[in-house]
């Protein structure tokens, strides 16, 4: 006989804004898994309402405030997660007024209706975006933060309001640096789904599904071992583990802290693609390309805070284990395109 794990019922309302997206999604399963009452708030840009797994869902934008006042009215939420975001830096620079508008002006909103409903503890995804080109590899919290580009701007000045406002109103929060989030749910439920793509690890398996002909390297010419970039790849789900830590710590009176998420080790985009081949057993086919603006040779984390301050402990650090996951999810997709509409490419 199966034993059937009921997770203890949560009184807590958490509001998950962008919980139709990809990391966003994961965070509102696992909340569900949990026990805690799930309210997502996403305006369907980018997301996909049948990424929403339970709870209840409300399509509209974050930037709203009549539709805030509703929300918060409505609910009585003892934590928010902001994971509603535009995320493509390229994009960011050539038009930053779609990043502050979105990932800064329409934050305020939500902080503004926080305030106003006295709703203290709060979620924010960042990026090690913030840190700009490293001077030191791997990073710590305390790096210099240079952002380079709108996007990493963007999350910056969230994160330094959040300081003021904690100070000022009592707001509690928790900045996540994310280096390089990959993986699927483990179930196969959920995964990862932009509308372009631009991920490495979900292009290189679009090149192995066929969904694509091939993958492009953006440069071979770099100042590591095998002359590509190095990203630390960490696992959607360790990543929302490290969402739940903090909330149960802010809803245990804890402080504000701002932590790196990452897996502490890095794999070039060449190993990356050996390890997608060693998983897929397929063939990748790669044709080398020039640089991308802004990419900086070596990106790794120092996560060693998160260990210790919110005893996190990655459960899927191996690169070929997130892999499995996002190639498990990709067949999927690779299967129901028709479900994901014309969204997927
Ligand atoms: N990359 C690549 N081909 C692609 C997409 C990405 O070679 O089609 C490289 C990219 O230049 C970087 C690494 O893969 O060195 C990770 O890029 P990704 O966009 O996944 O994440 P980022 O590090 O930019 O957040």
């Amino acid at each position: 006989m199966t034993e059937v794990v009921v997770p203890a019922v949560r009184q807590e309302t958490i509001l998950v804004v962008g919980g139709a997206g990809y990391i966003g999604s994961h965070m509102v399963k696992m909340l569900l898994d949990q026990g805690f009452r799930v309210v997502t708030l996403d305006n369907l840009a980018t997301g996909h309402r049948q990424s929403v797994l339970g709870g209840d869902f409300v399509q509209g934008d974050v930037g709203d405030p009549l539709l805030l006042e509703r929300l918060f009215t409505g609910y009585a939420f003892a934590g928010v997660m902001h994971f509603a975001s535009h995320i493509q830096v390229g994009e960011s620079v050539t038009d930053p007024a779609k990043y502050y508008r979105n990932n800064v002006s329409n934050t305020f909103v939500l902080l503004d209706a926080m305030r106003k409903y006295v709703v203290r503890h709060f979620i924010f995804s960042s990026s090690a975006a913030v840190y700009g080109e490293p001077l030191v590899v791997p990073i710590t919290e305390s790096h210099p933060k240079n952002p380079i580009n709108p996007y990493g701007r963007s999350k910056w000045i969230i994160e330094e309001v959040l300081a003021d406002y904690d100070l000022a109103y009592g707001l509690r929060s928790v900045c996540f640096r994310y280096f390089n989030a990959a993986g699927a749910d483990p179930g196969g439920a959920i995964g990862e789904c932009h509308t372009p793509e631009t991920h490495l690890i979900p292009l290189v398996l679009m090149a192995a599904s066929g969904r694509l002909p091939q993958v492009k390297l953006f440069g071979e010419d770099y100042d590591t071992p095998d002359g590509t970039c190095i990203r630390d790849y960490v696992h959607v789900n360790d990543l929302c583990q490290a969402h739940l830590l903090a909330l149960e710590r802010l809803l245990q009176g804890g402080g504000s802290a701002a932590y790196n998420l990452g897996n502490g080790g890095g794999f070039s985009v060449r190993e990356v693609m050996a390890a997608a081949e060693r998983v897929t057993g397929r063939k990748i086919p790669v044709v080398v390309a020039p640089r991308r603006a802004g990419d900086p040779a070596r990106l790794v984390a120092d996560a060693s805070l998160a260990h210790r301050e919110l005893g996190w402990r990655p459960q899927f650090s191996e690169l070929e284990q997130i892999i499995r996951h996002a190639w498990q999810w990709e067949q999927k997709l690779a299967g129901v395109i028709s479900e994901f509409g014309n969204k997927v490419r």
